[in-house]
């Protein structure tokens, strides 16, 4: 099974090079065996193998990653761990009562799991912190969403509290947004400090990591061998958590959606900047419409900044041009003054865009997709908490681990079929077009 195509992230992961500079592992070198083989060193992957080392503590597990850790998706998302529903694929954030309790309840299960690593590799409140979550909206239809959200939230039993424009204010410096709705359960991740926090934490506990080691062929010779540019290992069971990359690795073809998301980083503000914007020092806001802009205020190492996320684009080839970033990098100046008008002059010092993969039916693939060989992929862009458990219940069905939220996974549908590749092109880009059309201020 030759690997079709290996990641490519366009521009630089903003969160990773504003901290201090990380050795690499080396990579693979000769031939090697292990107890268990973990191809992909981001949510899913790392906590794959957390998981396994704590089912079968004396086995020996590798990790690979085609980058260094922290370089693909996983060190360059917003870093909203997110507990409640929020489905990419629907025009509001209603839904089942049922099937929202129950993703509510895996959603907060994942949580759980990396506040344990976060507390057992003492990871600082920077790289992970129950912050909450606030949805803002900038206009009376996304005030009417966040509403029609809230409903839900009481329907379904959870608590959640509605800010005024003023409340808005004091938090973010900016008269931007009319109202906000603010939910207790989110965990917000300084996702390059976290990631790189997770890998060193496996490391030192006896996980072997090997970076910049592309998976470039995955064959069953009896066991597993997967093979690298530098080397060879051969495992009886493999985790694949490369996310939409599963394509590449021959699976599901026809069925999972390649989507960019972008963002950009202001460089480091200084003293009398951060005076005149005024607000806290730290918060983070979701848009009240799914194709709005989201907003992250950080101070801390690498400074005082603001980081600005939108749009997204549908990418079969999963791999997006300069280009793109540039044209993209227009809509986030414009979100970014149209924000904070006292900082108009303000650069952005890193802008970069990452794949995202979804499915039209939004489930995950999670379980064995062929003989010793199981899959943690499909987060459907949520994937700081959907990759997390996607490598947790992973880990549970490859050892035979019987747990609810793995019965849960499994009894789920499979990946729909994508209509015929230009069909479905077409019809996902007029989508986002139309979507963030729709979007307005929100955008
Ligand atoms: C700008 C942006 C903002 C986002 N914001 C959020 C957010 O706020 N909250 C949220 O939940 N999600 C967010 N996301 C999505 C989130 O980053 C992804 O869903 C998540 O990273 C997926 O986790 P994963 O472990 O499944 O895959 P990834 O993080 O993509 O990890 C897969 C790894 O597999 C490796 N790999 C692939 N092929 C090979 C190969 N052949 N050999 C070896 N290694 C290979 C890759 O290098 C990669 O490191 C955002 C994404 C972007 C781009």
């Amino acid at each position: 099974m030759k690997v079709t195509r290996l990641p490519k992230d366009p521009g630089p992961a903003g969160w990773n090079a504003i901290l201090p500079s990380r050795p690499p592992s080396p990579p693979l070198a000769g031939r090697q065996t292990a107890d268990w083989l973990v191809i992909g060193a981001g949510f899913a992957g790392l906590s794959a193998a957390r998981r396994l080392s704590q089912i079968c503590p004396s086995d020996r597990i590798v990790v690979l990653d085609a980058r260094q850790v922290a370089e693909g998706p996983a060190g360059r998302n917003s870093g909203f761990m997110i507990d409640l529903p929020h489905d990419l694929g629907s025009d509001n954030y209603s839904g089942a009562l049922a099937a929202d309790r129950a993703t509510t309840t895996d959603n907060r299960h994942a949580i759980e799991f990396a506040a344990d690593m976060a507390t057992d590799y003492r990871m600082p409140d920077e790289a992970f912190t129950r912050s909450g979550k606030i949805n803002a909206a900038a206009t009376a239809k996304g005030h009417a969403h966040n509403l029609e959200f809230a409903k839900h939230l009481t329907a379904m039993g959870e608590p959640s509290t509605t800010l005024d424009a003023a409340q808005m204010h004091e938090m973010t410096g900016t008269d931007y947004y009319q109202s906000g709705l603010a939910t207790p359960g989110t965990a917000t991740i300084q996702p390059a400090l976290y990631i790189r926090s997770v890998a060193d934490g496996l490391v030192s506990n006896g996980v072997t990591l090997h970076e910049n080691t592309p998976v470039t062929a995955l064959d069953r010779q009896g066991d597993w061998v997967a093979t690298t540019p530098t080397g060879h290992i051969t495992a009886p069971k493999v985790i694949l958590a490369v996310n939409g990359h599963l394509n590449s690795f021959g699976f599901l073809p026809g069925r999972l959606m390649h989507v960019f998301t972008y963002a950009s980083m202001t460089r480091a503000l200084a003293p009398a900047e951060v005076a005149t914007l005024g607000g806290h020092p730290v918060w983070g806001v979701t848009p009240s419409d799914p194709m709005g802009t989201t907003v992250r205020r950080i101070s801390g190492t690498g400074g005082d900044r603001i980081i600005v996320r939108n749009r997204f684009t549908f990418d079969p080839r999963m791999e997006v041009s300069d280009g793109r970033i540039a044209s993209v990098a227009r809509d986030h100046d414009r979100a970014f003054k149209a924000r904070f008008p006292m900082l108009g002059h303000v650069d952005m010092a890193y802008r970069w865009g990452g794949r995202l993969c979804l499915s039209r039916n939004n489930v995950q693939v999670i379980g064995e997709v062929d003989q010793g060989l199981f899959a943690a992929c499909c987060q459907n862009g949520l994937g700081t908490v959907r990759g997390t458990l996607a490598g947790m219940l992973a880990a549970e069905a490859a050892t035979g681990t019987n747990s609810d939220a793995l019965t849960r996974a499994q009894s789920a549908a499979d990946p729909q079929k994508l209509p015929p590749a230009p069909i479905a092109g077409l019809g996902a880009a007029l989508r986002l077009k139309w979507s963030e059309f729709k979007a307005g201020r929100e955008l």
